[in-house]
């Protein structure tokens, strides 16, 4: 077939809290193969330009395959767990991944290369390892969003972009922490753009 070129700048690979995602009005389900680890999970790994906007659905062509992911499927179904409602088992999250997102570096990392990148990526990394160290818990507590921000940024090197959303009592939450990456899906990198995140000064990190 053709052979597209790379039409993307960077990634965002994007981790979302758990308890953060299930206090919300619209609440979550847990997978059918159980209630995940109280941990980060990856949300995906998304192509990106420099100035902010990004490319999507790049190739009907290539339709999500579960067959060619069937070695990573257990370590998926824990570090990429599906918390949307109705329950399911992590297909239709992956699936709308790759094809949302996935096909759009699919000239650099085909499907199985793709979702293994963000599972390694997802082990560099430690986010709650790095948040409790400093003493930021998942405890229904309020933090400085520049403590957190402090924190990932001395632990990895490079400043993070932190996304809020709003639980059931109207309060700013931790829900999502970006982090960039090359076009390789290898090396986290100075994100050359931080994605504006919502969120008050001082913000709830939910249990989950
Ligand atoms: P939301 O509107 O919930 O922030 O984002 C909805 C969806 O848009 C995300 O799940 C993701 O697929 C996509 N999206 C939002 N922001 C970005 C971004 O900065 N870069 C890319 N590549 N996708 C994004
Ligand atoms: P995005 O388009 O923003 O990359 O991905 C969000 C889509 O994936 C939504 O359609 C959402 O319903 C679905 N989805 C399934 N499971 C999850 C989950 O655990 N978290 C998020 N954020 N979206 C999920
Ligand atoms: P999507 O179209 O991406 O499924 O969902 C749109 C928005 O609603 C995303 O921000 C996604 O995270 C959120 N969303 C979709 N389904 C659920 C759900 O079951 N629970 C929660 N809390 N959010 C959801």
């Amino acid at each position: 077939g053709v052979v597209l070129a790379q039409d993307f700048d960077f990634f965002y690979f994007v981790q979302q809290w758990p308890g953060s995602y299930c206090d919300t009005k619209k609440s979550c389900c847990y997978p059918t193969t159980g209630k995940p680890d109280a941990d980060f999970g990856i949300h995906g790994l998304w192509p990106n330009y420099k100035d902010g906007s990004y490319p999507s659905n790049c190739d009907p062509d290539t339709p999500f395959d579960p067959s060619k992911i069937s070695d990573l499927k257990s370590t998926m179904q824990s570090s990429w767990p599906t918390l949307a409602c109705p329950s399911g088992n992590g297909m239709t999250f992956w699936s709308h991944e790759w094809v949302k997102h996935g096909t759009c570096s699919e000239s650099i990392l085909n499907q199985h290369d793709y979702f293994d990148s963000a599972l390694n990526l997802k082990k560099q990394v430690d986010l709650l390892n790095i948040l409790q160290s400093a003493g930021i818990n998942p405890d229904g507590g309020f933090y400085s969003l520049r403590a957190i921000t402090n924190a990932i940024t001395q632990a990895t090197g490079y400043a993070p972009g932190i996304e809020c959303n709003i639980d059931e009592s109207g309060n700013s939450q931790l829900y999502q922490i970006y982090l960039c990456v090359d076009t390789s899906g290898t090396n986290f990198i100075k994100c050359p753009l931080l994605p504006s995140g919502k969120c008050s000064s001082s913000i709830e990190f939910p249990s989950f």
